[in-house]
């Protein structure tokens, strides 16, 4: 008999902000950061790619207690029929699998390890200690101690924002977990705009290259993964959907109500001002690498692809995405310049370090953060 976990899954597709919601809601007692549990095997295990704690993932205390309590080898062997079992071509047989209330991918000899590995995440992935005093990136692994974890306080719950709705509802499946989805939104201008920078898959050591698909593949992809998550979850009662626009907005308020979503008290949340978060390091595995960001880092609308993205790719992007911008209360025309079109290559995901401050105030991005999203006519309500 394995114990129950709560899992709140980040569904969804990628470039929407999902490291930093993770990562900030890894910050809160009630919470662990995991991370995007689902490349735990390849890319922790076989590539040994660092932890959020800056470690090699093989060498994370935190992730060798876990794997402890998840017996078995081969990973390489777990990450291929994973990806083989959740291909997007397999969709339509997922998709009515869920309909006739099958479980939506067929059950493999692996999930008996991904049943057990959600309780061990709970048991040991706690928060890290955070630092005495903001601090730079070079310092997040030194300022975080070898330490064995003690047991989690009980109710934890675990964030995997591994985004991909056919891993989500494998998930949904496995005795023993209790799933929540967060689905997590952004305008797919953006994404696919952010899709088209270079960014290196670990930060600026990493010789690799995140994928950078085209524009219409990525407005595709957005259109397959966030109609999907709609089919699979939204009306359910364990579904809550938020925008990346809004949690930027109002970051505290939009992480209060994550917790109330999965029922936790936040405590103390880790804002000290509406648009700065004081981050510590957490043990999340894969994502992009702004989750090695620590200290007190400002939470600002990446607006760069207002003005920057070709008319084309937005005519393209629009023309593909169109029936769910609606339905997510996007505007269709393209929204006026922002009011602060300020060169945005440092940050990622919608943070950028704070310690500088001042030409970060609060004044220089006030009440209108998104650009012309919040002062759309199109853009009021959430849609659906
Ligand atoms: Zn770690």
């Amino acid at each position: 008999m394995v114990s129950r976990v709560r899992v709140l899954y980040l569904a969804g597709s990628g470039r929407s902000g999902s490291t930093l919601v993770t990562t900030i809601l890894g910050q809160l007692p009630g919470f662990v950061a995991a991370g995007e549990v689902r490349y735990l095997w390849r890319r922790g295990l076989v590539e040994n790619r660092p932890c959020g704690c800056g470690r090699p993932l093989r060498s994370c205390p935190v992730w060798t207690a876990v794997l402890r309590d998840v017996p078995g080898s081969d990973p390489a062997g777990v990450a291929a029929r994973l990806g083989g079992r959740l291909r997007i071509r397999r969709l339509p047989v997922l998709l009515r699998r869920h309909r006739r209330g099958q479980p939506s991918v067929p059950g493999h000899p692996d999930d008996a390890r991904l049943a057990r590995l959600y309780p061990a995440i709970a048991r040991h992935v706690g928060a890290v200690p955070a630092p005495a005093e903001p601090s730079g990136p070079s310092a997040a692994g030194e300022s975080e101690p070898a330490r064995v974890p003690n047991p989690p306080p009980a109710g934890r719950v675990v964030v995997d924002s591994s985004k991909l709705p056919p891993y989500g509802a494998l998930l949904g499946d496995l005795p023993g977990v209790d799933l929540y989805v967060l689905h997590l939104v952004r305008d797919p201008r953006a994404t696919a705009f952010s899709w088209r920078r270079r960014r290196r898959l670990d930060g600026d050591l990493d010789d690799r290259l995140m994928s950078r698909p085209p524009v219409w593949k990525a407005a595709l992809l957005w259109l397959v993964w966030n109609a999907t998550t709609l089919r699979l979850w939204a009306g359910t009662g364990r579904y809550l959907r938020v925008r990346y626009e809004d949690f930027v907005a109002d970051p505290a308020g939009t992480v209060a109500r994550i917790a109330g979503f999965v029922g936790v008290d936040p405590g103390e949340l880790p804002f000290p001002t509406p648009d700065t978060v004081r981050l510590a390091p957490t043990h999340s595995v894969a994502g992009n690498p702004a989750r090695h960001r620590t200290g007190v880092v400002s939470v600002v609308a990446d607006n760069e692809w207002v003005t920057a993205l070709p008319r084309w790719a937005y005519a393209v992007v629009t023309a593909l995405t169109w029936p769910l911008l609606r339905r997510f209360g996007y505007p269709i025309r393209r929204p006026a310049p922002p009011f602060t079109a300020r060169p945005t290559r440092a940050t990622t995901a919608g943070t950028s370090p704070a310690g500088g401050g001042s030409e970060t105030g609060p004044r220089d991005h006030p009440a209108t953060p998104l650009g012309g999203h919040r002062t759309s006519p199109d853009a009021h309500g959430q849609g659906g």
